[in-house]
Parts: C-alpha cells; sequence; structure tokens
C-alpha cells in the first residue's frame, strides 16, 4: 500500500487556541503536535546553543530567525513521519519563507503528505485578555496549557497545578502585555502575505470562529476536514 500522510497547518494569532486544539487532536485522534514555541522554549529551558541565541528574541515577543525555526521542523518531521500519519504544525510556517521551505521540505522528502489548513480567528482584545490569563506546565517535555479566568474550559483540575503531569503552573516569559503586544504586532506584520501565498497557490483556508469554547471549535474543526466519526 502507498504510504499516506496528513500535515494540518494551524494559523491564527497566539492565544487564538492553536496549542488547546492541537492538544485535543493529540488526546482524542492520536495525532502528533509540533509546537515551533514549544521546542524554542525546551531549547532554552535546557541552555543549548540554539536555546542562548534565542532567548532574547521569545522574550521581547520578536520572531526567531527563519532559518533557525526550518531547521528544527525538518529534524522533527523526519523524527514523526517514522511513526506517526497526521501530523498538526502549530505556529510554523509564520512567515512566506518558512511556508516556502516547508513546502520544499515536503515535495522532496515527504511527497506522500496532504496539507490542510486551518486557520483560527480571534480579535486582538481577547488575544490579550486570554494570555494574561495563561498559565503553562512547568515541565519543558509537557508545557501543557491552562487558564484562570472565570469560566474557562481550561482550568486547572487542582489550582496551579498540571492536570496531565502534576508539575506546578507557572506564568511564560513572554505572556507580559507588552510582548503580548509585540507578538500580535510580529503576527500581522506576516499574516496577509502568508495567507495570500496559501492562496495563490489555489490552497484552501478553513477558517474557525475561535471565540466559542474549545469542544465547539473541535467539533466544527472535524466537520469542516470531513473527520467526524473519527
Ligand atoms: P508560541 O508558543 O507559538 O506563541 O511561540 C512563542 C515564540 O516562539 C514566538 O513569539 C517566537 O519568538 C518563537 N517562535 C515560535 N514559532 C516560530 C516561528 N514559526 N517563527 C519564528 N519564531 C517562532
Amino acid at each position: 500500500m502507498s504510504r499516506q500522510g496528513n500535515v494540518y497547518i494551524f494559523l491564527g494569532p497566539p492565544g487564538s487556541g492553536k496549542g488547546s486544539l492541537s492538544n485535543i487532536c493529540v488526546t482524542d485522534l492520536g495525532w502528533l503536535q509540533l509546537s515551533t514555541g514549544n521546542l524554542c522554549r525546551e531549547h532554552i529551558a535546557k541552555q543549548t546553543e540554539i536555546g542562548k541565541q534565542i532567548d532574547f528574541a521569545i522574550k521581547s515577543g520578536r520572531l526567531v530567525t527563519d532559518n533557525l525555526i526550518v531547521e528544527m521542523v525538518d529534524k522533527w518531521l523526519e523524527e514523526c513521519f517514522a511513526t506517526k500519519e497526521n501530523v498538526i504544525l502549530d505556529g510554523f510556517p509564520r512567515t512566506v519563507p518558512q511556508a516556502r521551505a516547508l513546502e520544499a521540505l515536503l515535495c522532496n522528502r515527504f511527497n506522500f503528505v496532504r496539507t490542510s489548513n486551518v486557520k483560527l480567528l480571534i480579535e486582538d482584545d481577547e488575544v490579550v485578555a486570554r494570555l494574561m490569563g495563561r498559565y503553562i506546565c512547568s515541565n519543558d517535555k509537557c508545557q501543557a496549557v491552562f487558564s484562570l479566568i472565570d469560566g474557562s474550559g481550561l482550568k486547572p483540575k487542582r489550582h496551579m497545578f498540571c492536570d496531565a503531569c502534576s508539575a506546578a503552573l507557572v506564568r511564560r516569559s513572554d505572556d507580559t502585555e507588552e510582548s503580548i503586544r509585540e507578538r500580535l504586532k510580529a503576527y500581522h506584520q506576516h499574516e496577509d502575505k502568508l495567507l495570500d501565498f496559501y492562496k495563490d497557490q489555489g490552497q484552501e483556508i478553513i477558517e474557525l470562529d475561535a471565540h466559542r469554547p474549545l469542544n465547539m471549535v473541535f467539533e466544527e474543526f472535524k466537520g469542516r476536514l470531513g473527520l467526524k466519526g473519527v
């Protein structure tokens, strides 16, 4: 049988719920998630050479250079297609050069893969409110995301501890209002060109209203991608 694979590219601003939607796909559908942000934070926590180079960019809300990010994704895709068929790219590509590099990578080495683009829609002010209430697991291998905002479906079961691995919850170093605004600026600077890149290639971008509770977003996601009953 010929080899098959799917890459789901999650687009949308920071705080739009790409990570949370990825998590539910991982737990309910058995997919794999690559969050380039998580990979960057792992490098920083381990104080690798890459980690030292990117620490400042991350804290100040700027983008890491395309070359470093593409190198990380390249290595990761190689490992993940050895075991899984469905892969989510969460937070990558963020720029047109990254999108071009991904396309070349898939074309040259993973030509059995089909891509789908999914964009989460949300306003900037809601992003700021969400991220100011966000906490993540301090275990760099886990980095599960929670929210302390009243009524959020992402509240931890035990206050300030991770549901998945019981490690303490912490704020991300870049979840300050200044850095959040900087990240939104970086996002909007590249957003239109990135969307045009995919549209010019005739690729559909599936848009989901991300204001709603996560389970509703997930149900629509499955419906729009023909995954109901999976
Ligand atoms: P995230 O966890 O997706 O919000 O990403 C956190 C930070 O990691 C971003 O603000 C960037 O500094 C860096 N980062 C993550 N993904 C990328 C990417 N695809 N290109 C450049 N920088 C990235």
